[in-house]
């Protein structure tokens, strides 16, 4: 290995947290579903939710009205929320309507919303009481994706923390990852660490409702998002070990990501070496190209992504960028330490949002990239500044050694577009 673990002096693991509590700009976690759908091939996602959720959900996922889709909304009128119709039957016989018409279906997540929560709908019962109607064909479980308090990549963290008290035990010696990513790039990681003599290999979500990994005591996981605080806690308490890591963003990240899996099931360097040396090269020629418009630019992380402290470790030691202020929504130090430990102090490190005050500072910071969500994009823009929506980076392929020079571009183009607008204006 010739890269730190921990860089010498004071990091940002050390750093004091501004800590606020105000008005947020993101979406809830009902977005995660977008996602969550295309990795989950016989599950379905019944949202209990107002027309507004239904929206949102269609409109960001607009492409699936060409498919049959794997998620919808079972609505709440005005009566349900005034508390004048048991919601309960109704939810019922919507969910046996559902299933009689699609045999497909194989798990059913009833998704919480605000209004559910509002009127304190038992989703929880509703789930055991399904289980029970519908077993064995069916596994019914819930989560919550309402925007109260939460952020949208929550909603991943969420479905799959439900999912593990009802994953087989096992006494197996597995290596279990964790997280949904695209299927070509989890085939990147999985062939990484096979060729290393690596297995066997679990994924938590998998395709298939047959194929959930088993857990036990013997299991030891890997996160691959750094958003997954409740999937990591629920995995612990079934007695599965973490391997801290930084998160696989660039080249350093994967690396070190790899390694410390590597260093656990006992993987020579030799071994380590002679599977990563190509791709590694490959990311770093990759990085190097798409970040010549990045060095020595400004950045600052509204918080929204959850992925906001390990992306500002790969722009930093990677990309030659310089973090004003690096916002999170949570910090869960278990999970983001590693990365945290890699970045020197200086930034200002803040978690949560007070929206108008942080947009003071990033009116007198005037970075060159802000990163934001959608809702704060247009208005930046509008008085010059430059913005990165953080929803595309949940979107994109970005992990791991082959993605490394697309993660680096996808910030570099707005850096580089705002150049020529104002070579042209000049
Ligand atoms: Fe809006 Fe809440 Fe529904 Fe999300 S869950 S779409 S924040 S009402």
């Amino acid at each position: 290995m010739n890269q730190p673990t921990h860089i010498a002096g004071a990091t940002c693991r050390d750093a004091p947290v501004l800590k606020e509590r105000g008005q947020r700009e993101v979406f809830c976690g009902l977005t995660g579903i977008i996602w969550l759908h295309r990795k989950m091939q016989d599950a379905f996602f019944l949202v209990v939710g107002s027309r507004t959720c239904a929206h949102l959900l269609q409109s960001a996922a607009g492409v699936m009205i060409f498919a049959e889709p794997r998620f919808g909304t079972a609505v709440l009128e005005e009566g349900d929320l005034a508390g004048m119709a048991d919601a309960h039957e109704e939810l019922d016989r919507e969910v046996d309507r559902l299933l009689s018409r699609r045999p497909d279906i194989k798990q059913l997540f009833l998704v919480g919303s605000c209004p559910s929560e509002v009127i304190k709908l038992d989703l929880h019962r509703a789930a055991e009481r399904l289980t029970v109607k519908h077993a064995p064909h069916v596994r019914v479980l819930n989560y919550s994706g309402s925007g109260i308090e939460t952020t949208f990549t929550q909603g991943e963290d969420a479905c799959l923390a439900s999912m593990v008290p009802v994953l087989p035990k096992t006494d197996a010696r597995e290596l279990l990852l964790v997280g949904a990513l695209p299927d070509v790039v989890e085939d990147q990681a999985v062939d990484l660490l096979t060729k290393m003599g690596i297995g066997p290999i679990r994924v938590l979500p998998a395709h298939r409702s047959a194929e959930m990994p088993a857990v036990g005591p013997n299991t030891v996981y890997a996160c691959l998002q750094p958003f997954l605080g409740d999937t990591a806690a629920a995995l612990d308490r079934r007695g599965a070990c973490m391997i801290q890591a930084p998160f696989p963003f660039g080249e350093e990240g994967t690396t070190l990501w790899l390694r410390a899996i590597a260093d656990e099931f006992g993987v020579d360097d030799e071994t380590f070496a002679r599977v990563t040396d190509a791709p590694r090269a490959r990311a770093r020629t990759a990085i190097a190209n798409a970040a010549k418009a990045l060095q020595g630019k400004s950045i600052f992380f509204m918080p929204d992504s959850q992925l906001e402290i390990p992306l500002a470790r790969f722009l930093t030691r990677e990309c030659g960028m310089e973090a004003v202020e690096i916002g999170q929504p949570y910090i869960h130090k278990g999970l983001v330490g590693p990365d945290m430990d890699l970045i020197p102090a200086g930034p200002t490190i803040s978690e949560g949002q007070d929206v108008d005050k942080q947009l003071d500072r990033v009116r007198a910071a005037r970075p060159d990239l802000t990163v934001c969500g959608l809702g704060l994009a247009n208005p930046l823009e509008a008085e010059g500044l430059t913005t990165k929506w953080a929803i595309e980076l949940v979107f994109t392929p970005v992990h791991f050694y082959e993605q490394a020079g697309d993660l680096a571009g996808l910030f570099s183009r707005p850096v580089r577009r705002r150049e020529l607008l104002k070579l042209e204006a000049a």
